[in-house]
């Protein structure tokens, strides 16, 4: 009954800038509701459309992109009817060749790969771990430093990472639809040129960060650097953390020079992408160098967390 009321409303003749800024303050959840609703209509119209939470988030977050544009360019349509041209702005939005493919270099083989990694870690905790290394290369050991965590969630980190190698990374380059002709083509790039791949990817990156990062309302908003440090002073915002951070690499950026003391994988948070996931070799490996190695012996990947913390 109240959203009739507020879509009423915004039916209703909007006359000054600040009327129209006070309106969809007020009902902001019901223009979200109504560009989601209207992206899935279309979505069911083209046959793109499925009874999944992928396809549902796939709505919020065009329901989400559409209404901010329409909260920028609306002031400037002031006088106007809200909804009319909320609707206005979604029409033309769809009514574009291909718009769900938002920007054409997302289509080369390394966007989609970007932009698939990004799109599985909305939905999936083991690729949203996981998207700490293919982009910088931070090991399990690396997470769980960075982001300062207590023995359970670390265990939660390694066994994300541990599934994602076991299952997840391969289902997600399926969905992508990832050949491994395509994989090899980037690799043969990667071992030519690692710097050209990186910068490239360093390009994209922002793009589709800026994307996913909509999907999760209560996760979006950067923090500045003194709301980062209360962050992990008070060793709260687990969630808001891990999303994040994965997500944004400005504020990443943030994080890792607030934690770098406490970092024994000081790699930066230059773009290092890698194309699969991190093999269990490579984690004994590091863990040896960590510990001035020498006499053989591995110890469990476990042991990182405890002996940096
Ligand atoms: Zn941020």
């Amino acid at each position: 009954m109240a959203q009739r009321v507020d879509l009423a409303n915004l039916s209703a003749l909007v006359s000054t800038v600040e009327e129209f800024d006070r309106l969809t303050a007020d009902t902001l959840p019901d223009l979200l509701d109504h560009a989601a609703g209207q992206t899935r209509r279309y979505l069911r119209e083209t046959g793109q459309w499925a009874d999944d939470i992928g396809h549902e988030k796939l709505a919020l977050r065009w329901g989400y992109e559409l209404v901010e544009r329409f909260l920028v360019c609306g002031r400037s349509e002031v006088p106007c009817r809200p909804l009319f041209l909320l609707d206005s702005l979604i029409a033309k939005f769809f009514s574009q060749p291909n718009p769900l493919c938002y920007h054409k270099d997302l289509c080369s083989p390394l966007g989609r790969f970007l932009d698939g990694l990004t799109s599985r870690a909305v939905l999936s905790r083991d690729a949203l771990t996981a998207l700490y290394y293919h982009l910088y290369g931070f090991g399990q050991g690396g997470v769980v430093q960075l982001l300062g965590l207590g023995p359970a969630e670390s265990q939660r980190v390694y066994k994300n990472f541990e599934r994602w190698r076991r299952t997840g990374w391969q289902r997600a380059v399926t969905e992508i639809g990832m050949t491994e002709a395509e994989l090899r083509e980037l690799e043969i790039i990667q071992n030519r040129d690692p710097q050209r791949l990186n910068q490239e990817a360093d390009r994209l990156i922002p793009m589709v960060q800026e994307h996913y990062r909509r999907s999760e309302p209560e996760h979006f908003p950067c923090l500045s650097r003194r709301q980062w440090e209360d962050l992990f002073h008070h060793g709260y915002g687990y969630d808001y953390q891990v999303w994040h951070l994965a997500l944004c690499r400005d504020c990443m950026a943030e994080a890792y020079a607030i934690r770098l003391d406490g970092l024994t994988e000081t790699r930066g948070v230059q773009i290092d992408l890698h194309l699969r996931p991190l093999l269990k070799g490579r984690v004994a490996s590091f863990l040896w160098v960590q510990r001035g190695g020498g006499n053989g012996t591995e110890r469990p990947a476990q042991r990182i967390s405890t002996a940096s913390r």
